[in-house]
């Protein structure tokens, strides 16, 4: 029996089952066409079954599916660090491969607390921001703030013990690192777009601020860029905005085709783990970490990201939308929000939103609003004529069946 993620199994209605997949299109068994609107947890930038990114993963098949990184070493996984050194902005250089996204998170927290007490300092609070979501491991439920999680930590919340959450303004940005810039370990942000906490989208000038407290504090900037980063925001990645000391990627650097995460530090950072004494260094490390099918798969993804032009068609897929539901107005319809490859229509009440799913698919789009969220990411590869569809189908619910 299958346990299903964020589901009352009790009433969960059956999924929907997926026979093969190509491009943007899921095939379901009973012979339906799905367009698939957010490219599978906004992972499958480049569309299923891609004949390189297949090819890629079978030539390494061919050498070895996996070995540890515990003193062994091999070529993708040097490959692949090589290309994210080049690749990322400023001298974010130093990669730590895990295999998910929220693992990544637990990296880039425990690394800045031990940061920190490797020289010497005592400094454990966290500053993170409301609605944020970094994950569903325990680290990076604290530091989130999903509701869903609230069971895990009581009322009111005694998690935020060690964790101080703040709205994206900048006011209040201030005040905080005014109260506690001096106990602050880390601030960790999904920059500018928050995704599973509701698709918000916020201003580059916040960030900014931040890096000028954070380095007028101490205190380390992390960019949770699991959902951002690969082109979804807009930017290649935000960190080409403005730079974190620790930059985390996951979803997108597969391709969507292989769990695999990169927690990634600047100099600054990494050199505060070198020493004489042993216990200054990092002590993590993940079983399938470096895996060498998802190297191989990252490594033929960036490639693919760089020869495709996939800024532009990013752009491509921000200005369709806006021309398709930038202006859409309903009383059900709270705002509408687009920033590069997102597009979310946020309703009053997530009652607009029942029956939503369905209609989709009968309409040849796969979707998964969530709380008060319709939205799409969809793959980049995805055409005009497809995006519009399932624009259309967004739209239509409003204009014609609500
Ligand atoms: C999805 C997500 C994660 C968690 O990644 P997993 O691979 O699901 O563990 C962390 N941070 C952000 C911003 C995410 O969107």
């Amino acid at each position: 029996m299958i346990w299903y993620p964020y589901s009352q199994m009790q009433t969960m209605p059956a999924p929907i089952k997926i026979k093969s997949a190509k491009g943007v299109h899921l095939f379901t068994e009973d012979g339906h066409d799905l367009i698939d609107s957010v490219s599978s947890w906004w992972s499958v930038i480049h569309g299923y079954c891609h004949p390189e990114m297949n090819q890629a993963i079978a030539g390494q098949l061919e050498n070895f599916a996996h070995v540890m990184l515990g003193g062994l070493t091999h070529d993708p996984v040097q490959k692949l660090s090589e290309k994210l050194e080049n690749w990322l902005p400023g001298d974010l250089n130093y990669c730590f491969f895990s295999d998910s996204g929220s693992v990544a998170v637990e990296v880039a927290l425990k690394m800045a607390l031990q940061w920190n007490t490797n020289r010497g300092s005592s400094r454990s609070t966290i500053l993170a921001l409301e609605h944020a979501y970094h994950g569903d491991t325990f680290k990076a439920m604290e530091v989130g703030d999903d509701e869903d999680y609230h069971f895990a930590f009581g009322k009111n919340s005694e998690k935020k013990r060690g964790v101080v959450h703040i709205p994206t303004e900048i006011p209040a940005l201030e005040k905080a690192f005014q109260e506690y810039g001096n106990e602050l370990s880390c601030f960790i942000v999904e920059p500018l777009l928050q995704g599973a906490g509701g698709m918000r989208m916020y201003d580059v000038s916040f960030l900014k601020r931040a890096r000028q407290l954070c380095d007028e504090y101490d205190v380390l900037l992390i960019f949770d860029e699991v959902a951002t980063g690969f082109g979804r925001t807009g930017n290649r990645f935000v960190a080409d905005l403005v730079l974190p000391d620790i930059l985390v990627l996951g979803k997108a650097l597969t391709g969507g085709y292989i769990g695999h995460a990169a927690t990634v530090a600047n100099r600054r950072v990494y050199e505060g783990f070198l020493s004489d004494d042993p216990t200054h260094a990092f002590m993590h490390g993940p079983t399938f970490m470096g895996n060498a099918l998802a190297c191989a798969a990252a490594l033929k993804s960036i490639e693919l990201f760089e020869k495709g032009g996939y800024m532009s068609r990013i752009r491509h897929i921000e200005d369709i939308s806006r021309r398709e539901i930038g202006s859409l107005t309903h009383p059900d319809i709270r705002e509408v929000r687009i920033m590069g490859g997102c597009a979310c229509i946020e309703v009053n009440d997530s009652s607009v939103l029942k029956g939503f799913r369905e209609f989709a698919c009968e309409n040849g789009v796969f979707a998964r609003p969530f709380l008060k969220y319709m939205y799409t990411m969809p793959p980049y590869v995805i055409s005009e004529e497809e995006l519009v569809k399932i624009l259309t189908v967004m739209r239509r619910w409003f204009t014609e069946v609500r």
